[in-house]
């Protein structure tokens, strides 16, 4: 596959608004092997050969609010971007490029009750990001990009074009500080000596079914506190949010459970 590909896919990701492009080859998933091979892109679409993944950053003085209403809209919207990014670079791989394609939505469930029997995605965006180079997985399982920190949404898009990947990054952007850890409201992650901490990922989602029915929801509280990113570097000299303020914006457009 050529350059030129490569860069015409990769403009054309930018031009409908991508921050981040990466991509690799669908064997990462067999040569560093995490997840089962279930979950592996080649095993679903047998034709697949390379990964597209785009993100776009979520704004941390907004996630500072969680949980609120603030932040519930970023997150939606941020989905809807990312959603339609997506179904338009598909549409171009296949309408102009001439490629078979697909691309797998940015959560793909129905709600999240539903993640509480059995919490995994159908396809992990954040392995995605991870095998691309676009970042590492953190002590926290999410992706940290060098840009953004944790605080990105991710989509992939898979398609039969050999695009020459990305390497993926030596070093781990994670510095183990443990915020994380200690922040979690639900005291989801414990230390067990892994390469990323356990994670308890059926409390993190009993805790958004509570977070959605009080309307006011993701959580993503490991993701604001994470001190990763040149995003915050505007911010290291002041507050990025008074206190006065997260009380405000928590007070108005959903009801808390105290109320
Ligand atoms: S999203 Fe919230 S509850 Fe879940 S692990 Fe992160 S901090 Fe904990
Ligand atoms: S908060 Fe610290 S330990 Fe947690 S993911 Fe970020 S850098 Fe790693």
């Amino acid at each position: 596959m050529s350059d030129d590909v490569k860069q015409k896919v990769y403009d054309k990701a930018r031009s409908l608004g991508a921050n981040l492009v990466n991509c690799c080859s669908v064997c990462a998933w067999e040569e560093v092997p995490i997840q089962e091979p279930e979950f592996w892109p080649k095993n679903i679409w047998p034709w697949a050969e390379s990964v597209i993944v785009l993100g776009i950053p979520l704004f941390a003085p907004m996630i500072d609010t969680t949980p609120s209403m603030v932040y519930q809209e970023l997150y939606d919207t941020s989905n809807r971007v990312l959603d339609e990014m997506a179904y338009r670079l598909t549409s171009y791989l296949v309408t102009e490029l001439g490629s078979r394609a697909v691309f797998f939505p940015r959560d793909c469930y129905y709600g999240i009750d539903d993640l509480v029997a059995d919490p995994r995605a159908a396809f992990s965006h954040v392995l995605a990001g991870h095998y691309s180079g676009m970042g590492t997985i953190g002590d926290s399982h999410n992706l940290i990009t060098a840009e953004f920190g944790p605080r990105l949404r991710m989509v992939s898009i898979i398609t039969d074009l050999p695009i020459e990947p990305d390497p993926m990054l030596e070093k781990n952007l994670c510095i183990h500080c443990k915020k994380c850890l200690r922040a979690c409201p639900t005291h989801c992650f414990a230390e067990d000596g892994g390469p990323v901490y356990a994670m308890d990922k059926v409390t993190c989602t009993k805790y958004h079914v509570q977070l959605k029915n009080e309307h006011h929801w993701p959580c993503g509280i490991c993701m604001d506190v994470c001190p990763v990113g040149q995003d915050l570097k505007p911010y290291r000299k002041q507050p990025r949010i008074t206190d006065d303020g997260i009380t405000h914006c928590q007070r108005f457009g959903s009801h808390p459970a105290s109320e």
